[in-house]
């Protein structure tokens, strides 16, 4: 059984101000443990303030919500993946529904970011699922094959350390839909199977991650579910009060 890994996406919420609210009251509430590690995605704004917050706590981790593949020049509102890790960064999310959906981020531009990330030795978590309709065509399976080896297309060298995978239906993005554990079992466990494919027995190792409405009431259940190493949790990860239970939920390691 891996140590579960409980994220954090704030989206766009939480500011410098609030971020620095949330921490405190979080981690006081949260003591440091060893059988998880939690991370924060904050927006780009707050990273520092994140990052700060947790300097002296090893099981809790600063992450970006997003970065450019270049490591610098004429890209006007965008960050590198050198000046996240550089702001305090442990992590980067990559390929993100929203980013993929609201702003038409593809298949090819997530692989040049999960590069960036991998040479600026930024570990990365790649996010994949399918739409509604994509579902009821029957295409999540394939979708979301081909949306893991895409985007990993440009670094097939990855180890376990550099990399952690989501599973995310955008249906149960935000809408308070989620996929049943049994539903979530099966994808991940055809994701396991392609990364075992893909990368070996370096692929047993790499968390898989749920996200899609997960709260305080349904955590849980799909913490149990088999090979859901960890959850990715949007709206119900804002306020500190919901995610101090969500981040303490779950199976003893
Ligand atoms: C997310 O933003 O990754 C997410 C899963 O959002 P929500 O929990 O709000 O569905």
């Amino acid at each position: 059984m891996k140590h579960p890994v409980l994220a954090a996406n704030w989206k766009m919420n939480n500011g410098p101000t609030a971020a620095k609210t949330f921490m405190d009251t979080f981690l006081a509430g949260y003591p440091l443990r060893g059988d998880r590690t939690i991370i924060i995605f904050p927006p780009a704004v707050s990273l520092t303030t994140v990052a700060i917050a947790a300097s002296s706590r090893p099981d809790v981790l600063a992450g970006v919500q997003n970065i450019h593949w270049a490591e610098k020049g004429a890209f006007t509102g965008e960050i590198s993946a050198p000046m996240a890790k550089d702001a305090g960064a442990r992590v980067v999310l990559v390929g993100h529904s929203e980013r993929r959906h609201v702003f038409g981020e593809t298949d090819a531009q997530c692989a040049k970011k999960c590069l960036a990330a991998s040479r600026a030795k930024l570990p990365f978590m790649l996010c994949v699922g399918e739409t509604i309709e994509q579902r009821e065509a029957g295409e999540t399976k394939a979708l979301v094959t081909q949306q893991l080896r895409d985007g990993l297309s440009q670094t097939p060298n990855l180890i376990s350390a550099d990399f952690l995978l989501a599973y995310e239906p955008v249906w149960a993005i935000g809408t308070g839909l989620t996929a049943s554990a049994v539903d979530a079992s099966a994808i991940h466990t055809l994701l396991r199977s392609e990364l075992h494919q893909m990368i070996g027995t370096r692929g047993d190792e790499i968390p898989i991650l749920y996200g899609g409405s997960v709260n305080a009431t349904n955590a849980a259940g799909l913490l149990t579910a088999p090979e859901v190493d960890g959850l990715l949790v949007g709206g119900a990860s804002v306020e500190a009060s919901s995610w101090l239970t969500i981040a303490q939920t779950g199976r003893p390691h």
